[in-house]
């Protein structure tokens, strides 16, 4: 025990006892911020200390950053051992490579990204001789998505397929199936859906990965799906020491898939399931759980919960009116400006978070006016990038000859003369020979149509892969170098007098360091770990949360971080809830929920912000403040900066400075600026949500006594 102290001590003892908990199935269904993670980190390394081999446990996690981060505090916590912790996602495409071969798999496949997923429902649809005028590929490539994630076959889709949509869907699924196999290429949802089908069919390989993965912990269980579902019961049959925390209140990916029913079911699908509840948050202030609590009381599929802090009271939590968008752009940055001028916080400390990522564009403008460090915390921009996507794409290619996607976009980049009548004859070759398309440009002898500079060209890029073949065993970095030096990709860049093409010169550098770095954390790994980290990457993986700066995410990308000071911006109808959330009760919640998870990352100090008006999608519109902040408690504290400028006369640049303290003045007289007075700039959006809630506070006219 004494040896475990460390790991034990700061625990309560509800913690203590799901670290500790031995065998068979535990449930820690439990609040936000009230240490799930911390529990499930802490269990790995006790395990590791009780005596259990790094091999024989697996830990989930949501992001790939999460991932990373578990492992170093495992580390820490237990040093030496190297236990298996990754998204599903990963863990899908590593068993995938792992038993290729006896699931009749080539491994060196390559994982497609939205994009070439997209193109090859085009092609199928294309191939069902499907006029895509109705249907978008995007559309019907969402309800394969769909139909995988549900563990749903071709064939049982067809035979439930009612309406016109689904029959179209049916009609492109197997063709779709065909190609991806044909290009030995997976999409994401495969990653999850052959594995799980694999374990469902395959009981020797079940049994034997049962029997290693012997305790599984799962972080974020509200936010699974039923194929992930799937492999995790299917790991835990004849081990069902499996452990997952979760808080239903943050079920935030149902359009992915997600289903809370999963794990609302927990305790009925692993028969002896201990459950554990933390009711404690070690998180917030009081005023920021109550009035979380407060707002996700309002869901009514919900079971009823309590979350409680032993924390300070805190400041209030805030709701800021701006009179627009640029207003709350400026305004937030200057607010964080001056806590950090304050010595309050640093620019770390602050997060900004909102519903829809195109609301960054007016936040980056006011912190380079006002010089303040920013990080906005979306996918990994750079390797979307073209000229990035296709240096990867004849890496892709180089791992796997078959990748027909590729093929198609590299072969002539550089400009090699080949047309697309040469290319679509290549491809009726191909399909005719049942062969991909490099190797169809190997045979190019035999394509008699083919001709002239056509011809060449193919012959010239089938060579060329065949020389960067021989060469496979480099490092990624040297690789990648010699991809770029012998494909001419880099001397067209070099050679052009376009301007931007010194920016893209500059960027495929940039992706040999980018290689070198991650061959540099270990040598071990190859291209192929590369590509797939790159295809895998979640939006925080790029995210440096030790450096001095501000974070700007969206609130799904937020869920299990944690921030001194928070805003959210656009607290607004339409935006958050969702407008296409609106008809929906179900929907609603969920934006709920959503709008929970961001307010429970604050710590010490939260703001809810709206503006009167908005320019989005090119238009200016009036806002409707949203019905979530008419729904939190009365105790809130409303600022409106532009008000505090009319009472106290001051100058218009000057109101920043004056208003959290003519807020402040505000509250300690009970009364509280709300809406304008009529004299200023008309908002009918206001005011039609005032006669239903007369409660929230909410109501027309300066000033407003509670
Ligand atoms: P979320 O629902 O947001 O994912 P969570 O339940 O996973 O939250 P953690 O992130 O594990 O919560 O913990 C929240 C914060 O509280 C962390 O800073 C953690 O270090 C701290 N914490 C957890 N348990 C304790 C404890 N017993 N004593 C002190 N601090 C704690
Ligand atoms: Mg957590």
């Amino acid at each position: 025990m004494s040896d475990d102290a460390d790991l034990l001590a700061d625990l309560t003892p509800d913690q203590r006892a799901a670290v500790m908990h031995g065998e068979g199935p535990l449930l820690i269904l439990a609040g936000a911020g009230s240490g799930k993670t911390r529990v499930i980190t802490r269990r790995v390394a006790y395990l590791l200390r009780a005596g259990v081999r790094a091999h024989n446990i697996l830990a989930i996690t949501f992001t790939n950053k999460a991932a990373g981060e578990m492992k170093n505090r495992v580390e820490k916590l237990a040093p030496g051992n190297r236990v298996w912790v990754s998204t599903f996602h990963s863990l899908g495409a590593r068993l995938l490579r792992q038993y290729a071969e006896r699931l009749g798999f080539d491994r060196n496949f390559t994982i497609y990204d939205t994009d070439d997923r997209n193109k090859l429902v085009k092609d199928a649809l294309e191939a069902a001789g499907i006029d895509n005028v109705k249907f978008t590929p995007e559309r019907i490539a969402g309800a394969i998505s769909k139909a995988k994630n549900q563990l749903v076959t071709p064939p049982q889709y067809e035979r439930t397929a009612t309406d016109f949509f689904q029959k179209t869907v049916a009609a492109v699924y197997p063709r779709y199936e065909k190609r991806l196999r044909s290009a030995n290429a997976m999409d994401f949802d495969d990653l999850l859906y052959l594995p799980a089908m694999a374990l469902k069919q395959n009981e020797e390989l079940r049994a034997e990965l049962d029997s290693r993965f012997r305790y599984i912990m799962i972080d974020e269980y509200q936010d699974t799906n039923s194929a992930q579902y799937q492999i995790v019961k299917q790991l835990s049959i004849n081990n069902p020491n499996v452990c997952v925390v979760g808080d239903p209140d943050q079920s935030i990916y149902k359009w992915r898939g997600s289903d809370i029913k999963i794990i609302l079911d927990f305790e009925r699908d692993f028969p002896n399931a201990r459950t554990i509840t933390l009711a404690q948050n070690y998180r917030s202030t009081k005023s920021i759980i109550r009035a979380a609590s407060v707002l996700i009381d309002h869901n009514k599929q919900r079971k009823k919960k309590d979350l409680v802090t032993d924390n300070p009271q805190g400041e209030p939590v805030n709701v800021i009116t701006f009179d627009n968008g640029l207003d709350e752009a400026e305004g937030v940055v200057v607010r964080i400006k001056e806590a950090v001028k304050a010595g309050t916080f640093k620019y770390r400390d602050h997060a900004i978070f909102m519903r829809i990522n195109a609301l960054t564009r007016s936040l980056e403008s006011a912190f380079v006016k006002h010089g303040v460090p920013f990080q906005i915390v979306k996918g990994l921009a750079f390797f979307e990038r073209k000229e990035n996507r296709d240096v990867l794409a004849y890496l892709r290619l180089l791992t796997n000859p078959h990748d027909g996607v590729s093929f198609l976009r590299v072969v002539n980049a550089p400009a090699r003369g080949i047309g697309k009548v040469s290319l679509d004859k290549l491809q009726s070759f191909a399909a005719s020979q049942e062969i991909g398309l490099l190797a169809a440009a190997g045979q190019i002898a035999k394509i008699t149509e083919i001709k002239g500079k056509a011809a060449t060209g193919l012959r010239d890029f089938h060579r060329l892969m065949t020389d960067l073949r021989s060469k496979m065993v480099q490092p990624p970095h040297e690789l990648v170098r010699l991809v770029l030096d012998k494909s001419g990709y880099e001397a067209m860049l070099r050679d052009s007098t376009d301007e931007e093409d010194a920016d893209r010169l500059a960027n495929v550098s940039e992706l040999v360091t980018a290689a070198k770095q991650f061959w540099d954390e270990d040598n071990s790994r190859t291209i192929t770990d590369f590509l797939e980290q790159i295809t895998l990457a979640s939006d925080t993986d790029g995210w440096d949360e030790q450096a001095d700066h501000v974070s700007v995410m969206t609130l799904h990308a937020s869920k299990g971080l944690e921030f001194p000071a928070v805003y959210i911006l656009a607290v607004e109808q339409g935006l958050l809830p969702h407008e296409r959330s609106l008809a929906n009760d179900e929907e609603i919640e969920e934006e709920r929920r959503l709008c929970f998870v961001g307010m429970t990352r604050a710590m010490k100090e939260l703001y809810l912000c709206h503006a009167r008006m908005r320019e989005f999608r090119g238009q200016l519109n009036y806002c409707i403040v949203s019905q979530f902040i008419q729904e939190l408690p009365r105790d809130v504290r409303f600022i409106d900066p532009s008000m505090a400028r009319n009472v106290a006369r001051t100058a218009a640049d000057e109101w920043r400075v004056k208003s959290s303290a003519a807020a402040k003045d505000w509250a300690d007289t009970g009364l509280r600026p709300l809406i304008p007075p009529a004299s200023r700039k008309p908002n009918p959006g206001l005011k039609p949500t005032i006669p239903d809630a007369p409660d929230t506070g909410l109501a027309v006219g300066v000033l407003v006594q509670h």
